[in-house]
């Protein structure tokens, strides 16, 4: 069993923290903050559940995905890591002996020496609270799949691009060095495959979150808001097949979707 979370106030929604947690609490709470601020005024009015941000002795008490660290969203709660996730070193590793001495430097000019991915990973809950834009009546199908990651990426980038400029550099330097490193050397590469991912080895399932995010940044640059609501708009829609979603974002971003339609074949960008 865990500790008793300590609860704060202050926010649109409920906070609740490790003991000892509440500084690094407020912080990503305030980040959750203006993440939802800015996508209301790009989406209207969403809700979302309370946010727990939790050391390791909680985590398991409180999260429905196993690896500590691992920023997600359910129904009912976004939970994020209070200490530094050993999970972002496990993806850098995997990669390690793929990346050139460029990447080396331009991983340690972003991110520090050690390369410590924390103001990465720090932003993912606003990739988590870009999910509550879908919905929680969800296909299972391998598209819908992708598209709702596609969709909260998008979030990301454009809070990222519009709120926080300065904070590019980090969100995509690690995206990019990934995606460029890799390929060929997973179990999974297949577009429709990340749902399968999902349960394999977590760095598999990050390469296919960077590859969509790679993507997503090109689109909000071609498309902006309207590439957000055409998103939300699939995902409430009947089901689309693959050629139907991609069909769709071709209405936006031509190279994007062919893009989509080469995956993995597309550079890092
Ligand atoms: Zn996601």
């Amino acid at each position: 069993m865990g500790n008793q979370l300590e609860s704060l106030e202050g926010w649109g929604f409920p906070v609740h923290v490790s003991p000892g947690g509440a500084a690094r609490g407020r912080v990503i709470a305030d980040q959750a903050e203006r993440m939802v601020t800015w996508l209301r005024s790009v989406t209207g009015e969403f809700k979302i559940p309370p946010l727990y941000v939790v050391g390791r002795d909680d985590w398991d008490s409180v999260a429905a995905f196993p690896v500590y660290g691992m920023p997600h969203e359910t129904p009912d709660r976004v939970v994020v890591g209070q200490e530094p996730a050993e999970f972002w070193d496990v993806v850098l590793d995997s990669v390690e002996p793929y990346l050139t001495a460029a990447d080396r430097d331009e991983l340690r000019r972003v991110y520090g020496d050690p390369v410590s991915l924390g103001r990465f990973a720090d932003l993912l809950v606003s990739h988590e609270i870009g999910h509550y834009l879908h919905g929680q009546s969800e296909g299972t199908d391998p598209t819908s799949f992708w598209l709702r990651e596609m969709l909260a990426n998008l979030a990301l980038q454009g809070y990222v691009t519009e709120v926080e400029p300065a904070l590019e550099d980090p969100l995509l330097t690690v995206v990019r060095v990934v995606w460029r490193s890799t390929g060929s050397s997973w179990q999974y590469s297949a577009l429709t495959d990340m749902h399968h991912a999902v349960s394999g080895s977590g760095p598999n399932y990050v390469w296919f979150e960077f590859g969509l995010q790679t993507l997503t940044k090109r689109l909000w640059q071609s498309s902006g808001v309207l590439a957000v609501h055409t998103l939300i708009d699939l995902l409430h829609g009947p089901v689309p097949t693959q050629d139907e979603a991609i069909d769709a974002i071709g209405k936006l971003d031509p190279e994007v979707a062919a893009d989509l339609r080469r995956w993995p074949a597309f550079p890092a960008s």
